[in-house]
């Protein structure tokens, strides 16, 4: 059972689903004059987020995907930030949207917004499920975030450790001792 390695439940499936439709009533309404959106998830992390989000955004949009490294394999940053994956589309002129998972020190998001604003998008907005302020590093504010979170670490509804647990419809911590 994946669940016992769950110390306590952070954000209930329940509350998260609540503020996804908040969060998709206030996006929805913000990109109502919109020439063209564009929905950019940055993989893996941000997918059960990204697909929930997407339903309530009463607008046309599309999605695309990106993926970047930042995290070495465990609870460790590494300082470099690198696409794995870029985007298929062309957001010349478009307005975008990223969605994140969470935003821990900032560093891998400040250099997407760098790499996407160099490419002349008509805006860049962003949207983060999770935001971890105590261990901001560079000065980077998203525009919509699900919930405030202390500095723990955390796992489900896309957040991984070691790759798994992404599959659990709620935000857990782990336990401490889990590989014991
Ligand atoms: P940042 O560059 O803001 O420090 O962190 C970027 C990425 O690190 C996040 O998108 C996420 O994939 C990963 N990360 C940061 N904090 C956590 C956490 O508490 N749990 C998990 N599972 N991943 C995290
Ligand atoms: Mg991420
Ligand atoms: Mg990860």
């Amino acid at each position: 059972m994946i669940e016992s390695n769950i110390k306590k439940v952070l954000v209930s499936e329940e509350e998260i689903q609540k503020r996804v439709k908040e969060l998709g009533k206030i996006i929805t309404k913000d990109f109502k004059e919109t020439k063209g959106l564009i929905v950019v998830g940055l993989l893996r992390g941000s997918i059960l987020f990204m697909a929930d989000l997407m339903r309530e955004i009463k607008l046309p949009l599309k999605i695309d995907f990106m993926t970047v490294s930042s995290y070495g394999n465990q609870f460790e940053t590494t300082r470099e930030v690198k696409i794995l994956k870029d985007l298929d589309e062309n957001v010349m002129g478009k307005d975008i949207l990223i969605v994140e998972d969470i935003i821990d020190s900032g560093l891998t998001l400040s250099k997407i917004m760098e790499i996407l604003k160099n490419r002349n998008p008509n805006s860049i907005k962003l949207c983060t499920l999770l935001n971890k302020s105590a261990r901001r590093e560079v000065n980077i504010k998203a525009d919509y975030i699900g919930f405030d979170i202390p500095d723990e670490f955390v796992l489900g509804y896309g957040l991984d450790y070691l790759q798994e647990y992404r599959n659990l419809p709620y935000v857990g911590v782990m336990k401490e001792d889990v590989n014991e």
